[in-house]
Order: C-alpha cells, then structure tokens, then sequence
C-alpha cells in the first residue's frame, strides 16, 4: 500500500512538474536578446568598448535630432525570410510570413487595431514610427525574389549563443548582406546554452554583419498558421525588431531593481519584466503606472500596442548612424528596382489604370511561356499568370486591386523585365 502510494505520488509529481514546464515554455515570453549580447561582449574581443563609444553618439545624436515628427516620409525596410525547416510543420507558409509582414506594418506605423488599448496616461506619447517592412524583391545578385528563402536542416534545436541558425555551415543558411537587408531567421526551436523556451533574440545593433539580424522560433510568426498563443499575433516579431533598431527591454534589464533604464525618457521607470497581461496602474519605483504594454516588455500578445515618440527618436537615430545603407539600397522600393535586368521590352496601358489594362511585349528571342507578376509594396506577389510568348499581349483586369504603386514583373527563361505599375 505504502509502495503503491509512492508510486502514485511520483506519478502525480512527474506530471504536475511536466505540465509546469509545458506552460513555462508556451505562456511566458523569454527573448534571448540581452544574454546574447551578454555573451558576445564576453567572447568578441573589443566589442564590449565599440558597444560603449557607440552608445555615446546614439544619446549625443539622439538628443540634437530636432523636428523629427515633421518628417513624414516612411522608411521602408527590406526583409528577407530564411525558414529552416526539419519537420513539414516548421515550413510554414507564405501566408504566415506575409500576415506578420501586416503585423509589422501596423504596429510601427500605430494602425494596429487594440491602439484603444493604451492607457489614457500613455495616449499622449504615442508614436507611428514611419517605419514599414516589405518582402525583398531583388535577391543579393540582383534576381528576382519573393524575399523568402527555404533550408530543410537535420537540426531541430539552434543554439542561440553561437548564432547556428545563421550559418549554412551549422545547420542553417547563410545571411544575405545585413547591411542591405533586415534578416529573419525562422527556426524549430532556440536554446540558450541548452535551455529551451526561447521565442526570438536579436544580435544588438553594431555586431558582425554575417550574425546581424533576427531569430524567431515558428510558433511566434504571424497570426495563422502555426503561431500559438498567447504570442499569436505576430508581437514577438515586432519586440525583436525594436532591439534591431537599438531599443533595450523597458525595464533597462536590472533582474527587477530601478537603477537600471532604457535610455529612453518618456516611458517610465520600471522595475521588472510584466508577463500575462496586468492592470493599469501596474505600480513599481514609485511610478505612475509601468507601461507594461509596451512592445518593449514581456507582456502577451493581446496586450501590446504601444511605441513611444522617445522610442521612434532613438530607432530612427540608430537606423542613420548604425544602419545607414538599408534605407536606401534599393531591394524593396519600388521605384529604385526598374534599372536592373529590364532586358524584356514591354509597355502597360493605359499608366496608372483604374480596371484593365493591357500588357505588350516585343517579339525578341523569349521563351515559349512568358511569366507575370504583379506585386505590391510589400512585395507581395497579388496576381499571377503564364502566358505564351508569341501571344505578344494580354489583358490584366485589376479592378480588385487596392489604389497604390505596384510592380509588373515579367520572365521568360532567363530574361526579365520590371515596370512601375500605378493603380487608381
Ligand atoms: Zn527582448
């Protein structure tokens, strides 16, 4: 009897303990980023100095931007998306990727629909950050890409401290120029020195550009597919990439004392990290309130809405000091594409079209088919269709499309050909 109750209390304990660690893992956020930092400060010799000299000039140029908000020209950031994949469920879709894709573009230009969310304390401070995100369209040797690349990898488990999902050597693929490009890395899973539970992390701003970029687990991408909750709704993504535009955890990653800070004045001090999804005024270091919906803390998806005009001041200081080429090197913009690879001879009218319009191409040394795609701003790929070559024309009907600026594609074997498509 004794022997038996034993048993089942060791049975009881090993799944109450299994299924704590199951919650541990699916229901508290965990970046990795500031222990990667911590890691490569330690291993990457003068680093930790570059880091200190860096962060100077941030806060120097920080505080002499002025008229920052009367700039309204977006910032568009290219990206490309490097799904490693060892089981079919890690291969998640284009949809998935694309639906993160508009999750970013709400929550850095202040569109996303739970902004009614924000305490009334915090509305004033607000910020639409002028930044969107769109898919790559041109690949690193100029060709034509739907800014997602796919690896099938025997690793299920990447280790964060040594970047391996960065590297084609390690299981993973190979960074394009990070200079050029935001990368995103999609894994299985991430461990922290073989410890899982890790959503994403983040290589701080001013590291080796072969590791710059972004690491985020499957189940965190987007809101469809394989993204679970309570981080569902794409906001691990939009964390991440606010450490990759230099913005630190809102509680300035003092393990729950207030000394430490974000550097950024407008949010308030704070003393630990909020996990689930408290009430407002959630009070520590005698504040107002922790802003604990801020992208920048550790709260669920359904929680966060807000940036800051602090934070937006501090992300845009670091893209012009630490990222300077990604503004401006022509992967994403439509209008800096049309110079490459226009080898196909063709013409669209009328140009801008508001329902059909009609597609010629010249009769040259072309394929038996002839490709098109029309993409949009976020390099999207919205209509589709083959046709034979010698046809030398076709009618488009665009009446579906939204109003905007959008790319006509156009392939036949190795020859390509991109226009500027306008809709009205
Ligand atoms: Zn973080």
């Amino acid at each position: 009897m004794k022997y038996k109750l034993i048993l089942l209390t060791s049975f009881i304990l090993f799944h109450l303990l299994s299924s704590q660690v199951k919650l541990y893992a699916q229901s508290i956020r965990n970046c990795g980023t500031d222990r990667h930092l911590e890691y490569q400060k330690k291993n990457i010799p003068g680093l930790k100095q570059k880091l200190i000299k860096q962060e100077n000039n941030i806060t120097k140029a920080t505080k002499s931007r002025n008229n920052f908000s009367k700039g309204k020209q977006i910032i568009y950031i290219p990206v490309v998306f490097h799904v490693i994949w060892s089981l079919n469920i890690h291969n998640i879709s284009n949809a998935q990727i694309n639906s993160q894709i508009d999750i970013l573009n709400q929550d850095y230009r202040r569109l996303n629909s739970d902004t009614s969310l924000t305490p009334n304390d915090f509305k004033a401070v607000a910020a639409d950050v002028g930044i969107e995100f769109c898919l790559a369209h041109q690949d690193p040797d100029g060709n034509w890409t739907d800014g997602i690349t796919r690896t099938h990898s025997s690793k299920s488990v990447f280790e964060m401290n040594t970047d391996e999902a960065k590297f084609t050597s390690t299981g993973g693929y190979d960074a394009w120029d990070a200079t050029k490009y935001l990368n995103i890395w999609i894994v299985p899973s991430i461990s922290d020195n073989g410890m899982g539970g890790i959503l994403g992390y983040t290589q701080w701003p001013g590291g080796s550009w072969t590791t710059d970029g972004v690491v985020i687990a499957y189940k965190y991408i987007g809101n469809i597919g394989t993204a679970v909750a309570p981080f569902n709704l794409g906001r691990t993504a939009t964390h991440e990439i606010g450490h990759w535009l230099g913005l630190s955890h809102i509680w300035g990653d003092d393990n729950g004392a207030c000394w430490g800070s974000d550097n950024i004045d407008d949010t308030p001090n704070q003393a630990g990290s909020n996990y689930g999804c408290p009430t407002h005024p959630s009070i520590s270091c005698s504040n107002n309130g922790d802003m604990f919906m801020n992208y920048m803390d550790y709260t669920d998806d359904t929680c966060m809405n807000i940036f800051t005009i602090d934070q937006k001041i501090r992300m845009l200081t670091v893209l012009d000091s630490i990222r300077p080429i990604i503004k401006t090197s022509g992967k994403c913009q439509a209008n800096s594409i049309e110079s490459n690879k226009n080898i196909i001879d063709f013409s669209i009218s009328p140009n801008p079209s508001s329902f059909m319009l009609l597609l010629s191409w010249k009769n040259q040394s072309l394929a038996k088919k002839i490709e098109i795609k029309i993409i949009d701003v976020y390099g999207r790929v919205v209509i589709e269709l083959t046709k034979e070559s010698n046809k030398l024309n076709t009618n488009i009907k665009i009446n579906n499309l939204e109003p905007g600026l959008y790319l006509i594609n156009l392939k036949s074997g190795s020859m390509l050909g991109t226009k500027k498509l306008i809709i009205q």
